[in-house]
């Protein structure tokens, strides 16, 4: 998650295509005065299309490139998945775990969220990430769980923005990064004095730090751990100078 949690706007493009699903949908209707698009049933290629065509592209491009050429990968994963590595990483377009450590399938079970969060055992309101980390432990006995932050995570940001008593703009959002709420405290109480985009930068790592105490109120990684059959890694990476930081929890 990054760069300004302001509410989405749609902007039409300069060149008057269409930007929102519903203009796309419009464009593709014929037009009832216009004899030239009455003679054939193909509506103008709009952005949405060329957005799907990429993704069919990419496809066709993975098959032949990577799929077809690597048969001792993909054939035994047919069978079942038995990944060594759970990862917690940001929902962020920049930070795809797989690119940036060179994972390959099958290889790490992953949960992705805005700000890399792991909130503490809850039955009643994390169900989505408790069903996926006791999925991990308990049936595919992954051997480590790494918790990866990223350098200008908006989620963090919004998160050390939030004032207290103020009303919330998202539905969600708000509310989610508040799961970081003590690592945030933490950060004010000890650099309180350094600037808000430092702040932020401590605060990446120190979120981080906070989710690896939150899974050990999962009573399974807390057996994991106890059994040694588990380890906690905390990770960072920084897309602006290029840098990976790993450590212990
Ligand atoms: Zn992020």
């Amino acid at each position: 998650m990054s760069g300004c949690l302001c509410l989405p706007r749609y902007k039409k493009a300069p060149d008057g295509t269409p930007s929102t699903p519903a203009e796309a949908a419009a464009a593709k209707k014929p037009s009832v005065d216009s004899s030239s698009s009455l003679t054939n049933n193909h509506p103008p290629p709009s952005k949405m299309d060329a957005a799907v065509d990429r993704l069919k592209d990419g496809f066709s491009k993975f098959k032949t490139e990577v799929y077809d050429k690597k048969p001792e990968l993909f054939e035994p994963l047919k069978a079942g998945q038995a990944p060594k590595y759970m990862v917690f990483s940001c929902a962020d377009s920049r930070v795809c775990p797989s690119v940036t450590l060179g994972l390959e399938p099958g290889e790490a079970f992953t949960v992705r969220n805005i700000a890399n969060m792991v909130p503490a055992y809850c039955k009643i309101k994390h169900a989505g990430v408790g069903s996926a980390i006791e999925y991990a432990v308990c049936a595919l006995k992954v051997e480590l769980i790494v918790v990866i932050g990223h350098s200008r995570c908006g989620g963090i940001k919004a998160l050390l923005s939030l004032q207290d008593g103020a009303p919330d703009s998202f539905h969600f959002v708000e509310d989610w990064v508040r799961t970081g709420f003590p690592a945030k405290k933490k950060v004010q109480s000890e650099h309180g004095s350094l600037p808000f985009d430092d702040q932020c930068t401590i605060l990446e790592k120190e979120a981080v730090n906070q989710s690896l105490e939150n899974l050990k109120t999962y009573p399974f990684v807390k057996e994991g751990l106890a059994n040694g059959t588990l380890k906690l890694v905390g990770g960072h990476y920084d897309f602006v100078s290029g840098k990976f930081d790993v450590w212990e929890a």
